[in-house]
């Protein structure tokens, strides 16, 4: 029997608070996103887990047109975690989301959420994930980790980051992408209402 998770004082991170946020605007939902929501989210939804947030958001998406409310994303992580079937209800869940498919959407939103932030730069771990590795030794795919090879650039060791797990040459080329993506002056896609 799995056991009930104690509520404990660990937050998000700013990362995974914009992810939910991304999510939720990918939901069709219209919700305020900026700095203080970033942080009014985190701080509301102390105790609770990125995936105990997005498997109570779908919960709340197949019951409500309403934006969620963070009151309501930890009423339904509650229900499922006093069910002691969590493992239950965050398959059946993602059984319903395709996850690269949710990833792409929130994605998208997330560029908008970082301007509105006033963020310099995208979070480099997330940024860097999101293109492949030039590495030669390496060439890890888009959304999988860097290898952990000593490799050398410029003539000082490319080594793997342990905390961000890329190599300092793929996060320089994420930031390049990503400044290709902010010149491109094509209109950005609408939010849906
Ligand atoms: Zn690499």
């Amino acid at each position: 029997m799995t056991e009930v998770v104690p509520v404990t004082n660990v937050r998000m991170s700013r990362a995974e608070v914009t992810t939910l946020l991304g999510m939720i605007l990918s939901a069709g939902h219209r919700i305020s996103v900026g700095r203080e929501a970033v942080a009014a989210w985190g701080a509301a939804l102390t105790g609770y887990s990125l995936g105990e947030c997005l498997a109570a958001l779908v919960i709340h998406t197949q019951h409500s047109n309403h934006p969620p409310l963070a009151h309501d994303l930890i009423v339904h992580i509650r229900a499922a975690r006093r069910k002691t079937l969590d493992a239950q209800v965050l398959a059946a869940s993602a059984a319903k989301v395709d996850p690269a498919e949710a990833a792409n959407a929130a994605e998208a939103h997330m560029s908008k959420i970082r301007a509105a932030m006033g963020w310099k730069r995208p979070d480099a771990h997330i940024s860097a994930l999101s293109v492949a590795c030039p590495v030669p030794e390496c060439l890890a795919a888009a959304g999988t980790p860097c290898r952990r090879t000593g490799a050398r650039r410029k003539g000082r060791p490319d080594t793997v980051d342990l905390h961000k797990g890329v190599h300092a040459s793929r996060t320089e080329r994420a930031e390049q992408c990503q400044a290709e993506r902010r010149a491109d002056t094509l209109p950005h896609k609408e939010i849906p209402a």
